[in-house]
């Protein structure tokens, strides 16, 4: 393989960075980005290596972003190749990282070269910022940089996120927005029996239930132009004392919503507080939110990763908010709009996850033609 990108993505997946362990992925990207002329800076918190690199105008911003650190690979032994030894077998590279996202990252950094070298007086500004922290707790990674950059002013106009964003083919599916996550961690206080005398007893089950049976029949909402309908998932319930003839004296139970742009945190938490305050029973609901939804709107962003994704597949990518979280969530508050495209989907995470040689190649191009549309 002497395809630049195939080389350096290659190298990126010697490295074996499981989360929040970079192993030297970022050092390696910013020798070549400081070769481009780029201020490259590490951004430590706590074990979470970030790095910010800027080159260029302060007005129309375009950054790169993405994450280094990899999930672990499982069972080594069922992998059809050792997960941190790169093996090409019929057009796809196989190796833990390979499609989330050191694709994406290789691309990236050699589009950067080819777009400078031929481009070195372009408009605007360019930049990257890559986190070690995003399969993780997330909590030292995209957030704080952000958090960082806001302080400093910093400003960004466009981001696009290397995320594995496509399905069956490459750029068939653009991300431009994502769901939002709230978690629901629920107590209800009972008074324990005896089965055969529950007048003397307080069952949170029986309690529990008749709300249970509540949340799932309410149409949150049905989504609207960019967002599936919301959804309300129960992940976990439980109580029992142990003994068939103990009723139990409490109940814990979680819960998990997936929400489009008509629900703020907030505005779920009170409906969802108002169901439980109406049955008056005694429960404790602790809430963990991971993060809003966002959107970005049709705009310069969209449009130039719409037509360059044409160009390359010669059909319009579907415009979709589907899928998990991502550091976009951490990105988009900030103003900045955010797009996500990267390779297949279809084995990260996975025992033997792969990606095309010919697709990341195509990304690398991709990558390029979006700089010469939004900042030549
Ligand atoms: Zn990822």
């Amino acid at each position: 393989m002497n395809e630049p990108v195939i080389e350096l993505l290659c190298d990126l997946l010697r490295r074996p960075s499981v989360t929040p362990d970079d192993a030297g992925c970022q050092a390696l990207m910013a020798a070549r980005l400081s070769d481009m002329g780029f201020t490259c800076e590490t951004l430590q918190f706590n074990d979470v290596t970030n790095l910010w690199a800027r080159r260029g105008g302060t007005s129309s911003v375009l950054c790169f972003a993405g994450h280094t650190d990899v999930v672990p690979p499982g069972d080594e032994s069922k992998w059809r190749s050792p997960p941190f030894q790169p093996t090409l077998v019929d057009g796809d590279i196989y190796a833990r990282g390979s499609a989330d996202m050191k694709s994406g990252l290789a691309a990236m950094i050699v589009a950067l070269e080819e777009f400078i070298a031929a481009h070195p007086d372009h408009d605007g500004g360019l930049a990257m910022l890559i986190t070690s922290d995003e399969e993780g707790r997330a909590r030292d990674g995209t957030l704080k940089v952000v958090e960082e950059l806001t302080r400093r002013g910093e400003h960004i106009d466009w981001c696009v996120l290397g995320e594995p964003s496509s399905q069956t083919n490459l750029g068939d599916i653009v991300r431009i927005g994502r769901r939002g996550s709230l978690s629901g961690m629920l107590t209800v206080h009972g008074v324990q029996g005896h089965v055969a005398y529950p007048q003397l007893a307080d069952n949170p089950i029986r309690s529990f239930a008749p709300i249970l049976a509540e949340l799932h029949q309410i149409e949150w909402d049905s989504g609207n132009e960019y967002f599936p309908p919301t959804s309300f998932q129960v992940v976990d319930v439980r109580a029992g004392a142990g003994a068939p003839n103990v009723t139990p004296g409490e109940l814990s139970a979680r819960f998990n919503f997936r929400y489009s742009t008509e629900w703020t945190h907030e505005s779920l938490q009170k409906k969802v507080e108002s169901v439980f305050d109406a049955h008056g029973i005694d429960y404790e609901l602790n809430w963990h939110l991971s993060g809003e939804p966002f959107l970005t709107k049709p705009g310069k962003l969209i449009d130039a990763v719409t037509q360059v994704v044409t160009e390359h597949t010669g059909e319009a990518p579907e415009l979709s908010t589907g899928g998990g979280t991502s550091d976009g969530r951490f990105i988009s508050p900030a103003g900045i709009d955010v797009v996500e495209l990267g390779p297949v989907n279809a084995s990260i995470h996975k025992i033997d996850e792969h990606v095309k040689v010919a697709d990341v190649i195509t990304l690398q191009s991709m990558y390029r033609r979006i700089m010469e549309l939004l900042l030549l």
